[in-house]
């Protein structure tokens, strides 16, 4: 499956705002938008763009998009299956991306960041039900229960990752046993629940234009 394989950071000086693509780098000094807080390019620091209408519309689906790891079409696909969805579309668009299963390893704290959830998850780390599932966009629901196989619960990155993400917490929608690593899923999250820091609405405006 496609995925964005270039500089992570530059997406974040892009849009101005941290993306926590690489874990615990994220939540250091080191990191660029701490650093360099100007969208990149030759003129980057110069240039005082005033975004409004479509180009914040834009802004705020790239963000999204870029937060997840998830590519135009695929994202469109999200879209387009919120607006069959009954609900706030900007909403359910949420709330289909948070149930994404590489984003879940994420927020139980089995991964640092999403895509390092995403690559475990592909090798096949992941077990939900106890079945083996390494499709990254798996969609969780409410009763599904995520374990992790039994040789990768001595997996260093997973064992870094816990210790790592310790004291960060869990959102309510999701419970997490650490000492049997298992994961549950309780409801669909709310839009309170999901934090992220995005004004989906100018998502929906801008597809429907
Ligand atoms: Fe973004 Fe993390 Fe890079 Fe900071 S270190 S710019 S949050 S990816």
């Amino acid at each position: 499956m496609a995925r964005y394989i270039g500089p992570v950071c530059r997406l974040c000086r892009r849009e101005g705002m941290k993306l926590f693509l690489k874990g615990e780098r994220c939540y250091t000094e080191k990191c660029a938008i701490e650093k360099r807080n100007f969208p990149p390019g030759q003129h980057g620091k110069t240039r005082k763009a005033k975004l409004a209408g479509y180009g914040l519309q834009l802004r705020e689906k790239q963000k999204v998009k870029r937060i997840y790891g998830v590519l135009e079409d695929q994202f469109r696909r999200y879209f387009e299956a919120a607006e069959r969805t009954r609900g706030i579309t900007g909403e359910t668009l949420l709330q289909l991306l948070e149930r994404r299963l590489d984003n879940v390893v994420y927020r139980l704290g089995l991964a640092t960041s999403r895509p390092q959830a995403r690559q475990l998850v592909r090798h096949g780390h992941f077990l939900v039900n106890g079945k083996k599932v390494d499709i990254p966009s798996y969609s969780v629901k409410p009763g599904d229960v995520v374990t992790v196989l039994g040789r990768t619960q001595k997996n260093p990155t997973v064992e870094h990752a816990m210790e790592e993400v310790k004291g960060r917490g869990i959102p309510a929608w999701l419970t997490f046993d650490a000492t049997t690593i298992t994961g549950r899923i309780m409801s669909v999250p709310t839009r309170e629940q999901i934090n992220l820091p995005v004004q989906e609405q100018l998502i929906v405006e801008l597809y429907s234009k």
